[in-house]
């Protein structure tokens, strides 16, 4: 199991947490004009740590470091703060986090885990948190077009002849074909054809 980071504070960490401090203290401001309360589920905490990629969550003291580092945040602005997923992972919001956009936001650069004090695997915990959201039927429509080409033709997209003809032209070797019975074992395995099947019955 991984052990939390043993890094001393530094000038540079402790800006990182004054930045975390700052994004808590305009959260819980927020949140307290909230109307409606939150449905949290208890043990969402405990499937994540169980779940591959999850373990490391357990560490996570809310510095905010990861917040400060993420490249994301300069393009998606501060609606993807990902010191604010671990946060409501850990306290059960299950509902509201799976079916976040914004977790499918994490560029899987790992900057945040170069930092995090803590160790913590964020990209990691992440995944798994997307795990958890896609076995709901919560993938974006993009990725459920890229699996569902992947089910048909076990690729992410279907080659048709012109680009086979472009290929040519270009110099580059015919693609080899997938192996499809090998594919077809994978997604029923892993759980992708049914999630894929279930999201294209979901369709209008
Ligand atoms: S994941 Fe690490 S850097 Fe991010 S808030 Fe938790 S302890 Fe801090
Ligand atoms: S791994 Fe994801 S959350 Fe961490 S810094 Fe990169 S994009 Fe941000």
């Amino acid at each position: 199991m991984n052990r939390p980071g043993k890094r001393g504070l530094n000038a540079e960490t402790v800006s990182s947490v004054e930045t975390g401090v700052v994004e808590y203290m305009t959260e819980s401001a927020s949140s307290l004009r909230r109307k409606k309360p939150l449905k949290v589920d208890p043990d969402f905490k405990n499937k994540i740590l169980d779940s591959p990629g999850g373990e490391t969550l357990r560490y996570c003291f809310q510095c905010g470091t990861c917040t400060a580092t993420c490249p994301v945040i300069r393009a998606a602005g501060d609606t993807y703060m990902v010191r604010k997923l671990l946060k409501m992972a850990k306290l059960g919001l299950k509902e509201e986090l799976l079916n976040s956009e914004v977790l499918w936001y994490c560029a899987v650069c790992h900057s945040c885990e170069e930092r995090c004090p803590q160790g913590v695997k964020v990209a990691e915990v992440l995944g798994a948190l997307r795990n958890l959201a896609a076995e709901e039927g919560n993938l974006p429509k993009g990725l459920k077009a890229l699996a569902s080409n992947i089910v048909k033709f076990g690729l992410s997209m279907e080659m048709s002849e012109d680009q086979e003809m472009w290929r040519e032209v270009m110099g580059l070797p015919p693609l080899s074909k997938p192996n499809l019975k090998h594919v077809r074992r994978i997604v029923e395995e892993t759980g992708l054809a049914k999630i894929v099947a279930e999201g294209e019955a979901d369709e209008p």
